[in-house]
């Protein structure tokens, strides 16, 4: 019996006892790889010493102080490092507890800054199928997961959504992936026109999609094109890097390899590693120039934002990944990474793809490679890999959903960035032998 709301009703989970390196042991004593962070969160993996140090660090100087009136030393710092090495033209960050919450920060600031630059008639997101920006009432309005949506409908805000890159699915035959890009970036600026762009305040996209299909990148050239589309009609753009931001994609950003800076962009998950909840929004100057101008305030606010021992454990977090060169693992492992799932299931008869960069890659489960069908969902493809994988030692991602009628399973990878090739063999070596006990 559990006193705990979890998750499922019907489920029952093992409890976790302690963590070491990429590993997880439960009360039982077995012992788990956890090759998908979690959710994409653990970075460094589990109980490293230096973050656990800062953060004891911390709690022996101050456990917390509001932020209505004060701020603390280690928040100011963890400012000035993440504005330092975000894109240019981010000048602050706003700290909050989360994904979601930095969705929601992220909502509210895009349509506060046209109500202080006088446009309030700007009222609407544009936003991607097949895409995942947490679970409060406003990320959920911007997400188009519709399984996730579906009995909220009603209280969520109407959101407009565009086709996500998803070349497995989407692509044409005779297409190459330039005219990809340039497709995918005139129907949003089709949805512009339709909508009238004096209505729209932003265009919100996860950069590398992640938790609804898992590891979608964009041909090249898209988020250049949809930059240039934004910018043109006065629309700000608003990059989720909540699951592939933080170095998982081998660049701390990974809109710095799409070559675009956003107006906004929300960072979190990997940004504290799991040490502490901890979440941010990087805010580009333009906003924050309107803000200073206008009513000089943003109107929102948690008590927990920028607390300090969360804002200790995620500074020290940015100093190993830089101290021990970790995004240059995360690039090098993220090529073995592929190699080994291309050997493992490049000619399986139930992998249609294999997709991702860096250590964010997943494949996509289909009941026939030539047609690409996709399995019943009743079999719950995705859920029984996750049964299977945990019975082998193995903490992996499974997702499926139906979006557009579409259905799929798919299974991300998002391994700590300390990860070694035994470490990749291993993972991919239990990931084969789960999913061929499954399909
Ligand atoms: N945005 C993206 C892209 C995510 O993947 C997630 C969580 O998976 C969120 C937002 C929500 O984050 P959180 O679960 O921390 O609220």
């Amino acid at each position: 019996m559990t006193s705990v709301l979890h998750r499922s009703l019907k489920a029952t989970y093992p409890r976790a006892a302690s963590g070491h390196g990429i590993h997880i042991r439960d009360t039982q004593g077995r012992d788990y790889i956890d090759a998908s962070g979690g959710a994409a969160v653990s970075c460094l993996g589990h109980m490293h010493p230096d973050v656990l140090s800062a953060m004891r660090k911390q709690l022996e100087q101050l456990e917390y102080a509001h932020t209505g009136f004060f701020t603390t030393e280690v928040a100011e710092q963890l400012g000035d490092d993440l504005v330092a090495h975000a894109p240019e033209g981010m000048s602050h960050v706003y700290f909050v507890s989360g994904g979601s919450e930095a969705i929601e920060a992220a909502l509210k600031m895009a349509r506060q800054y046209f109500v202080e630059i006088g446009q309030p008639q700007r009222a609407r997101f544009i936003a991607r199928k097949q895409s995942y920006h947490g679970n409060t009432l406003g990320a959920l309005a911007v997400g188009g997961n519709e399984w996730r949506r579906a009995q909220f409908e009603p209280l969520l805000v109407k959101t407009h959504h565009v086709s996500p890159p998803y070349a497995y699915r989407d692509r044409r035959a005779d297409e190459s992936d330039a005219e990809y890009g340039e497709r995918l970036a005139q129907e949003l600026e089709a949805m512009i026109a339709e909508l009238g762009p004096e209505t729209i305040i932003g265009f919100i996209a996860e950069t590398v999609g992640g938790a609804t299909a898992g590891a979608l990148t964009a041909p090249e050239g898209y988020y250049r094109r949809v930059r240039e589309i934004c910018d043109r009609h006065g629309i700000l753009l608003i990059l989720d890097e909540v699951m592939c931001g933080m170095g998982r994609t081998g660049t701390l950003h990974a809109c710095e390899q799409e070559g675009v800076t956003p107006d906004l962009m929300t960072i979190a998950k990997g940004m504290g590693g799991g040490y502490a909840p901890i979440g941010g929004v990087l805010v580009h100057e333009k906003i924050i120039d309107a803000f200073a101008s206008g009513s000089g305030l943003f109107q929102h606010g948690h008590t927990y934002l920028g607390h300090p021992v969360a804002c200790a454990a995620s500074l020290a977090v940015q100093q190993v990944i830089r101290r021990d060169n970790l995004l240059e693992n995360v690039r090098k492992q993220g090529t073995y990474l592929t190699q080994r799932l291309e050997a493992r299931f490049g000619n399986h008869p139930h992998v249609g793809d294999i997709r991702g960069r860096g250590l964010f890659q997943a494949i996509e489960l289909v009941a026939d490679r030539s047609s690409k069908e996709t399995f019943d969902p009743a079999r719950k493809v995705h859920a029984q890999i996750k049964q299977e994988a945990m019975a082998r030692g193995l903490i992996c991602y499974p997702m499926g959903g139906t979006i557009d009628g579409i259905h799929g399973d798919h299974v991300l990878l998002a391994p700590p960035f300390i990860v070694t090739e035994a470490d990749i063999d291993a993972i991919v070596e239990r990931l084969g032998d789960a999913v061929d006990a499954v399909v």
